[in-house]
C-alpha cells in the first residue's frame, strides 16, 4: 500500500475505474501528486454519465426551455416574438457540441496530466490485480490503490419493462429523436421534472405522475410548493399518490395504466413515456467479491470516511460510494481518497452538500433542515426572505423565490440554507460557504451585498432573523 513517504508513493500505481466526475478528478490529481495513474472506463473518452447523458446535455437543453419560456413571458413587457419555430436537428446537434466541446477539452487535460486511458470494462481480480475486458480481449493490469467510481444507472421497475422506442429513460429523452405530441413522466423526482420541464416547453403535452405524496420525496414542502405552482401551469398534470401499473405499446403510442390515490385503475395513451424512477450504483460485476469490499442493501460500496474499503487497497467514490448521488459529492470524495491514498490525514466531512433542482424556478439547499437539526438535538429557528420583496427578482419578472436560512439558537450560527427561485443554483453557493466557514448569522447580515443582486435575499433573511430587514416584515406569530 502507498504511504506518506513521497518516494514511495513517487510511481505508485493507481488504477481509477470510471472516468466520471468522480474518476477524472481523482486520476487528474493523483498525476500531479507524482503516482502513475490508468483510467479505465467503458466510454472511448472521460466524462461519465454526467458529462455524455446527464448533467451537461440537460443543461444544455434546460437552458434553451429557458428561453423559450421567457420569450413568451416577453409580451408582458411589450416585446412579441412569433410562435417560436424549433428545429430540432440543430437543437441536438447544439446540445452535441457543448458535450464535444467538453469531452475534447477533458481529452486535452487528460494528456497533459500524463493520464493513461485504458477503455474497457473492468473487473477486479483480487485486492492488486483488475482485467480490463475489451473487444474481446483481457487485459490483466497490477495497482498498488485502485479508486472504484463506477457511478449509477436508471432503474426500471419490472412491471415497467417493454421493448418500445417509444418508452424512454433519462439518456434515451436528452436523444431528443423528436417533440412528441403527450409525454407520460413517471417518477417527480429530479430527473423526472427537468427533463419533463424542457419537453413541456418545447411543445409536448406533459404529465407527471408520482407515487409518493409529493413530489421531490424530501425536499422541503415550503420550496416544493413554490415550483409546484409554476409547474401546474405549464405541465397538462401533476399527479401526486398516482402510480404508473403496466405499459403496453399500441399502433399509435403506449398504453398505460394509472392507478389513483384508491387504487381505481384507468387506462391512458401516450406518444411517449420517460421512466425517471431512480438510479441504482453500478457495483454488480465488478468482482468486488474476490476482495474484503462489502456492498449494502442497496449496491453501494461500503467505505470510512477516507473512502477506503475494508479491502485497504480499493477505494470508492461518487453514486456508487452512496447518497447524494451528486456529481460534485463524487469530485469532492476524488480528492480525499486521493489524499487518503497518498497517506495525507483527510477524512469526507462536509457540513453543506449542495443539491440543486434545475427546475424553474430552481431548487437548492446545503447544510441541516431544522427538522434535520431537531433530530440531532439542535435547537434552530428557520428565517427566511421572499423574493416579492427582491429587486432584483421584480425587474426580471420572476417574484416566484423564497430565500431561508436556517440558524442555530444561542450560537447564531448558519447551519442551512435553502434557495428556490430562477437562478437559486448560484445563489447557494454563499450558503455553502458561511456553513463551512462556521458564519453567524450577523456575518451575513452584515457583509454589504451588492444590489440589485439575487444574493442581497441572503442578507435579507440574515437581517430578518434580527428584525431589520428595510424590504421585509415578518407577519407576527
Ligand atoms: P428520484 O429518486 O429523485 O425520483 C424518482 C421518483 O419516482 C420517486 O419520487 C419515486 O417515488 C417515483 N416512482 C418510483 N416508481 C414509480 C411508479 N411506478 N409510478 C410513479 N412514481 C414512481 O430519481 P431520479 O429523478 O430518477 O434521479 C436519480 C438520481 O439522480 C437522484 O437521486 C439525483 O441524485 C440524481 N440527479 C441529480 C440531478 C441534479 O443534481 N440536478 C439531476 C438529475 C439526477
Amino acid at each position: 500500500m502507498v504511504n506518506s513517504n513521497s518516494s514511495a508513493t513517487d510511481g505508485a500505481r493507481l488504477v481509477v475505474l470510471g472516468a466520471g466526475p468522480g474518476g477524472y478528478p481523482a486520476a487528474f490529481h493523483a498525476a500531479e501528486r507524482g503516482l502513475d495513474v490508468t483510467l479505465v472506463d467503458a466510454r472511448p473518452q472521460p466524462g461519465g454519465v454526467c458529462l455524455h447523458e446527464g448533467c451537461i446535455p440537460s443543461k444544455a437543453f434546460l437552458h434553451v426551455a429557458k428561453l423559450l419560456r421567457e420569450a413568451r413571458h416577453a409580451e408582458e413587457w411589450g416585446v412579441t416574438f412569433g410562435e417560436p419555430t424549433i428545429d430540432v436537428d440543430v437543437l441536438r446537434d447544439w446540445k452535441d457540441g457543448v458535450v464535444r466541446k467538453m469531452t475534447n477539452g477533458l481529452g486535452l487535460l487528460r494528456r497533459q496530466h500524463r493520464v493513461q486511458y485504458q477503455q474497457g470494462y473492468g473487473r477486479i481480480r483480487d485486492a492488486n490485480q483488475l482485467n480490463i475486458e475489451s473487444n474481446g480481449e483481457v487485459l490483466p493490469i497490477d495497482f498498488d490503490a485502485l479508486i472504484v467510481a463506477t457511478g449509477s444507472t436508471p432503474v426500471v421497475p419490472r412491471s415497467l419493462q417493454i421493448e418500445s422506442d417509444r418508452v424512454m429513460d433519462s439518456t434515451d429523452a436528452l436523444e431528443l429523436r423528436d417533440i412528441p405530441d403527450s409525454l407520460l413522466v413517471v417518477g417527480g423526482g429530479y430527473i423526472g421534472l427537468e427533463l419533463g420541464t424542457v419537453y413541456a416547453e418545447l411543445g409536448t403535452e406533459v404529465t407527471v405522475v408520482e407515487a409518493l405524496p409529493q413530489i421531490l420525496t424530501g425536499v422541503e414542502r415550503e420550496l416544493v410548493r413554490v415550483l409546484e405552482r409554476s409547474l401546474r401551469s405549464r405541465l397538462k398534470s401533476v399527479r401526486v399518490n398516482t402510480s404508473v401499473i403496466s405499459l403496453s405499446e399500441v399502433e399509435d403510442g403506449i398504453e398505460v395504466v394509472i392507478a389513483d390515490k384508491e387504487g381505481v385503475e384507468s387506462t391512458e395513451r401516450f406518444d411517449r413515456v420517460l421512466i425517471a424512477t431512480g438510479r441504482r450504483p453500478n457495483s454488480a460485476g465488478l468482482g468486488l467479491h474476490r476482495t474484503r469490499a462489502h456492498v449494502d442493501a442497496g449496491g453501494f460500496i461500503l467505505t470510512d470516511q477516507q473512502r477506503r474499503t475494508a479491502e485497504p487497497s480499493i477505494f470508492a467514490i461518487g453514486d456508487v460510494a452512496g447518497e447524494p448521488m451528486l456529481a460534485h459529492k463524487a469530485t469532492a470524495e476524488a480528492s480525499i481518497a486521493v489524499q487518503a491514498i497518498l497517506g495525507e490525514p483527510a477524512v469526507f466531512r462536509p457540513l453543506a452538500v449542495p443539491a440543486v433542482i434545475f427546475t424553474d424556478p430552481e431548487i437548492a439547499w446545503c447544510g441541516l433542515t431544522q427538522a434535520d437539526a431537531a433530530g440531532l438535538d439542535i435547537d434552530a429557528s428557520t428565517v427566511g426572505f421572499p423574493w416579492a420583496a427582491l429587486g432584483r427578482a421584480s425587474a426580471s419578472g420572476r417574484n416566484d423565490g423564497l430565500t431561508r436560512l436556517v440558524v442555530e439558537n444561542g450560537s447564531e450560527r448558519v447551519i442551512g440554507m435553502q434557495v428556490v427561485g430562477p437562478g437559486a443554483g448560484e445563489v447557494i453557493g454563499e450558503g455553502v460557504l458561511a456553513v463551512e466557514m462556521g458564519a453567524r448569522v450577523s456575518d451575513l447580515a452584515e457583509s454589504i451585498h451588492a444590489h440589485p443582486t439575487l444574493n442581497e435575499s441572503i442578507m435579507e433573511a440574515a437581517q430578518v432573523f434580527f428584525g431589520r430587514s428595510p424590504h421585509y416584515l415578518p407577519r407576527r406569530r
